[in-house]
């Protein structure tokens, strides 16, 4: 196409940015001014550090693409999605309270995401946009690091959104059992029904009401509760550190801080130790490869994240 004759400056060859170029150059143009399209809708949105953590991956890679963090009260929900399907976007992510909600605006849903019933990213196909459950999927990417999930006892504290999300990927992907530690039996009791009925695993309920003690047979245990987030920083589990053994693996949902109360106990007992980091980023890894089909650096999207977090 000719330039028009306004006076403004065309580009007149398309130049890629080099990966890991992480700026955007004066004199060299995109090849495109419509930038790929994600985002988060959340509320409350403006603690999420998500944008910050998936825009330095599109930085690091020279990726055209904008992450967009988006207050989407419930009742805006199906607005949201509506335009996110209206104006192209490749994907977006939902949060707080729309992991579940989000589902009946979808037209499809990825096979664990069914059985979590639950969904955290959405992807666009073609036309279609599919729910995708990428918490467990990132915790497991992070637990990869250390140990094959496959064969291993989990115990998981806690029954909520992040609980099912591990405990359901945790046994779809070989784990010999899981035993789920709630407080309120019968929403943990919902959770091994799930895992019986739908996945291979053996799982079992301890209710808590009391200080729980992990069997000295866990390979694996998880603190998928909200206890130990900011700002309730020194706020502890009801669990005797004792019962934490070097031959185990100790995870914390808890991102922010990424060092809690659980993981120093851990730490001081042996054990090998993942910090809600590893998830976060894993969750974020999955989605960016899903939106533009790129597998970004984790260590760039981990090292924003540390920034923000010791700030
Ligand atoms: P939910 O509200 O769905 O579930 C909260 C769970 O925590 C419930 O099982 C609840 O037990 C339990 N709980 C809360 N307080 C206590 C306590 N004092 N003692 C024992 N158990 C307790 O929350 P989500 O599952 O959605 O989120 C949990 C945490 O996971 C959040 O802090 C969130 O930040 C984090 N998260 C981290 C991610 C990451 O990428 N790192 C991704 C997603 C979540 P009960 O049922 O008995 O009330």
């Amino acid at each position: 196409m000719a330039p028009p004759a306004t006076g403004i400056h065309w580009p007149t060859r398309s130049v890629r940015l080099g990966s890991g170029s992480g700026l955007m150059s004066p004199v060299a143009p995109p090849e495109s001014f419509l930038s790929l399209l994600t985002g988060s809708f959340a509320t409350p949105a403006a603690e999420n550090p998500t944008v910050a953590m998936v825009e330095a991956a599109y930085r690091h890679h020279g990726l055209d693409a904008r992450y967009l963090n988006c207050e989407v009260a419930p009742e805006a929900l199906g607005d949201a999605v509506r335009g996110a399907r209206a104006m192209g976007w490749a994907g977006f992510n939902c949060s707080i309270p729309h992991k579940v909600a989000v589902l009946r605006h979808l037209d499809e849903l990825a096979a664990s995401a069914s059985v979590i019933g639950a969904v955290n990213c959405v992807v666009r196909d073609g036309d279609r946009l599919v729910g995708e459950n990428t918490d467990g999927q990132g915790f497991l990417a992070s637990l990869r690091t250390v140990t094959d999930p496959a064969g291993k006892a989990f115990v998981v504290l806690g029954a909520g959104g992040a609980a099912r999300a591990i405990a359901v990927e945790a046994a779809l992907a070989g784990a010999a059992s899981v035993t789920v530690v709630n407080r309120d039996r019968a929403r943990g009791a919902e959770l091994v029904a799930l895992l019986r009925e739908r996945t291979p695993a053996r799982a079992e309920l301890v209710g808590w009401d009391g200080t729980y003690r992990p069997p000295e047979s866990a390979q694996v245990v998880v603190n998928a509760t909200s206890v130990g987030l900011f700002p309730h920083v020194d706020a502890r589990l009801d669990l005797d550190p004792d019962g934490l053994r070097p031959h185990m693996v100790v995870a914390d949902v808890i991102a922010n801080p990424p060092r809690t109360a659980l993981i120093r106990d851990a730490e001081e007992r042996g054990c090998v130790t993942l910090d809600g980091l590893g998830m976060l980023v894993g969750q974020g890894v999955i989605g960016v490869r899903l939106w533009t089909g790129v597998d970004p650096d984790p260590t760039v999207m981990r090292a924003t994240l540390e920034r923000i977090f010791t700030a």
